[in-house]
């Protein structure tokens, strides 16, 4: 973890949000991540995701089971998603929601959007062209090959 705080604080100095990540195991550090939102005009790039894909890369699988997170502060959405998706085993996490939202990080938004139904979201969305899209799904039902994930 204080790694993860170390890359939190110099990522500020480097033109980056103040959000550090590392994955590890056994107190092996195999990946980090920093947040570099607006340094790579990438919406994604939170310190969890980066660490994420840094570490999925390194070790050549999308399956992080076995692994641990250590992330300087609780994950918005989007990172707690990619860190279920990992099957990281476990997280930590120092700052928390309402740190983060103290200086202008607010993501309470967003989950408050996921309890309402999508009709009632800020965010306008509707259905359409399932009838083709669903096709897709009927493929991956029937191919025998597949790497299930
Ligand atoms: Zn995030």
């Amino acid at each position: 973890m204080r790694k993860a705080i170390e890359l939190s604080i110099e990522n500020v100095a480097n033109g980056g949000g103040p959000f550090g990540a590392v994955i590890a195991k056994n107190g092996e550090i195999i990946a980090t991540g920093v947040n570099r939102v607006t340094a790579s005009c990438d919406p994604t790039a939170h310190a969890e995701v980066s660490a994420i894909r840094a570490a999925a890369a390194k070790l050549g699988t999308f399956d992080l089971s076995g692994y641990e997170i250590y992330t300087s502060c609780e994950p918005c959405p989007m990172c707690l998603g990619a860190i279920y998706w990992a099957r990281l085993d476990k997280m930590y996490y120092a700052n928390n929601k309402t740190d983060a939202k103290n200086i202008g990080f607010d993501d309470s938004f967003i989950y408050d959007e996921l309890e309402l139904k999508p009709e009632n979201r800020k965010l306008p969305s509707e259905v359409m062209l399932r009838e083709e899209a669903i096709k897709a799904f009927e493929a991956w039902s029937s191919k025998t090959d597949k790497i299930e994930y």
